[in-house]
């Protein structure tokens, strides 16, 4: 696993911040994800300041995942926790070019912090670089579905913080496997979002019928219904589709009007990455899941892949009353 951390950029710490940079997991029943509890770290005690008065603090170890600029020189910076999930905070200096905070403003650095609580913003006292995806920046595909992790991540992230640990781990992971180019970009996304509509609880049903519940085949499964969550069989998918046959693996945008309303054609080979993608979307907290084999697709099969993890995005982005913006910058290439 080293091999996937040899680009971090690691500092000896001036202060001693905890947690750990990856926490201690063990396996548990999939069915019930969680990290152990006893690794949470407690938050460091407050700090004199120069007026005499303590100020509370907290200390974090946090994946930047978007922010927008304040004032002349400062940025809001929002980050997912490990501790706290997500958190806003000020990054004092971040827009001026040069200063100590502007490397560890941007989008998906990990950085240790201390932490001030504000009246209304809190603000970053302290940071140190963990790691800043360098390599990772220089793959426009990778790089572009990374920041579509951050993206997901604002969305979706305040509902997280009962489970930030893990939340957090699988983040951190999914960051480096995409810098580590392990398998296809979508394929790597596509397991990305199972897990995190899992972490929501909404898990798309893909093993029986989402209307009448019969077990699903290759052989009878024909739309994916977005406002329920799963794939209809043939009996249920025919009487809600009316105009023919649409192609999941083709065209996928033109669907996009209709799509709410009647599901999408889900062809059998990208009902199976959707399977598959399911089955092994909870390991991604653990470290064998940096090195797991991951399935290989050939050029015929990659309209499918495609399918399955815009299939998902569209997905999440029900889920979220918006749409997820960053892969569309994909498009323009
Ligand atoms: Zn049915």
């Amino acid at each position: 696993m080293s091999v996937f951390y040899t680009e971090c950029i690691w500092f000896q710490p001036k202060i001693d911040l905890s947690p750990p940079l990856v926490p201690t997991l063990r396996r548990r029943d999939p069915a019930k994800l969680s990290l152990d509890r006893s690794v949470r770290s407690v938050s460091a005690p407050p700090l004199p300041y120069a007026n005499g008065n303590s100020m509370a603090t907290y200390s974090l170890t946090a994946i930047i995942v978007g922010g927008f600029p304040i004032g002349e020189s400062d940025k809001v910076v929002s980050m997912f926790s490990s501790e706290r999930g997500l958190v806003r905070a000020v990054a004092k200096g971040a827009k001026k070019p040069g200063t100590k905070m502007s490397g560890k403003a941007e989008a998906l650095c990990v950085n240790k912090m201390l932490v001030a609580k504000g009246r209304s913003l809190d603000i970053i006292t302290q940071a140190e670089s963990v790691c800043t995806f360098r390599n990772l920046r220089a793959d426009l595909v990778r790089l572009t579905h990374a920041l579509y992790y951050a993206e997901l991540t604002q969305a979706f992230g305040e509902g997280l913080e009962e489970e930030s640990e893990l939340f957090y781990q699988v983040l951190f992971n999914s960051l480096h496997m995409q810098e580590a180019a392990v398998a296809d970009a979508r394929l790597l996304s596509l397991e990305f979002e199972m897990f995190l509509l899992r972490q929501l609880g909404v898990s798309p049903e893909l093993q029986v019928c989402i209307k009448c519940r019969r077990p699903l085949t290759e052989y009878n499964i024909t739309v994916f219904f977005s406002e329920l969550g799963g794939i209809g069989c043939d009996k249920c998918g025919r009487s809600s589709s009316t105009s023919g046959a649409r192609v999941a693996e083709r065209n996928f945008d033109a669907y996009d009007a209709e799509y709410e309303e009647r599901g999408i054609f889900v062809t059998p080979l990208v009902w199976k990455m959707l399977v598959n993608a399911d089955a092994t979307c909870d390991e991604l907290a653990l470290p064998e899941s940096l090195t797991r084999r991951r399935p290989a697709y050939t050029e015929a099969q990659s309209p499918a892949l495609d399918a399955a993890h815009r299939l998902m995005q569209r997905n999440l982005e029900s889920r979220a009353g918006k749409k997820m913006r960053t892969l569309d910058l994909l498009k323009q290439y």
